[in-house]
């Protein structure tokens, strides 16, 4: 059992999939939760389960690539429940980009401010308030920082080769002022990305399903499993734990 009572937990892209599912697992455990994404809707119905589980959360819609929403995301949490105890630098946008569209550049820049810029920047701004907590930080991060799974994935790739060298820079210079700092490395995971990128039902079985023999289970994560371990790297049992990058991935790196 792990316990987050009175801890303050700053979960971004926590609207949908992996986010949504630790900061519910959070709530569980009476964490006091910062939910964060641009879908409204999506994060009402995070807010409320959370709530059931009687812990409410705050509820900020925000783009993590906004500077001042950035800003906004951690001086709120702060007014509010007066501390921060755990970064979760979840939120995250896939897309395949050809080195030759002509397109490129714009859609690099755009992966790249979402998921590793939006992270340090974030870091950046959370870091004195988790000195003083003594806190910690859990980026999630990809299998596919490390392996090239398909072609026209460098965008992704990169983005997520950098997460994974943020995470153990910060960690060396944070550690002798007792912060800790990690990253999650998932394979495919159960979510709504395959969905934004494609409405086609038919289509998205067929992807999921060629995404499932890419596994060495020959299965695909929930996003509870990936919550679950992103759960233990914040708790007090990760503590001697500090710039490792944990692989969920069903052995896709085997393969
Ligand atoms: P989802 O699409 O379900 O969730 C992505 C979350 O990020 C949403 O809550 C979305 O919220 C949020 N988000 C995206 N862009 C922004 C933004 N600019 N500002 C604020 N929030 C944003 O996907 P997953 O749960 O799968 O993805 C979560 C993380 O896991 C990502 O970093 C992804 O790269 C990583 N991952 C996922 C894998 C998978 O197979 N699913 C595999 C490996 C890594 P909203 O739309 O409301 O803004």
């Amino acid at each position: 059992m792990m316990s987050f009572e009175n801890k303050v937990i700053i979960v971004t892209g926590s609207s949908s999939g992996i986010g949504a599912a630790t900061a519910i697992k959070f709530s569980k455990q009476k964490a006091k939760v910062t939910i964060v994404g641009r879908n409204e809707s999506k994060l009402k119905n995070v807010a409320e389960i959370c709530e059931k589980n009687g812990s409410k959360p705050l509820m900020i819609v925000a783009d993590v690539t906004n500077e001042d929403d950035a800003k906004k995301i951690i001086n709120d949490t702060i007014e509010h429940f007066g501390q921060l105890d755990v970064l979760v630098n979840n939120a995250g946008m896939f897309n395949n980009v050809s080195i030759l569209d002509p397109h490129a550049i714009e859609k690099f820049d755009q992966i790249l401010a979402t998921n590793l810029r939006s992270g340090v920047y974030l870091t950046h701004l959370a870091v004195p308030h988790l000195i003083e907590s003594k806190g910690n930080i859990v980026n999630i991060s990809s299998a596919a920082s490390t392996k090239t799974f398909w072609p026209e994935n460098f965008a992704y790739c990169t983005s997520k080769a950098g997460l994974d060298h943020f995470t153990r820079s910060v960690a060396l210079e944070l550690a002798p002022k007792g912060v800790r700092v990690n990253c999650i490395n998932p394979g495919p995971v159960k979510t709504d990305f395959i969905e934004k990128l494609t409405m086609d039902k038919d289509e998205q079985d067929k992807i999921w399903a060629d995404i499932e023999r890419t596994t060495a289970l020959s299965k695909i994560a929930e996003s509870e499993e990936v919550a679950d371990l992103v759960l233990f790297l914040a708790s007090d049992k990760a503590k001697s734990i500090t710039g490792s990058s944990y692989v969920i991935d069903n052995g896709a790196l085997l393969k």
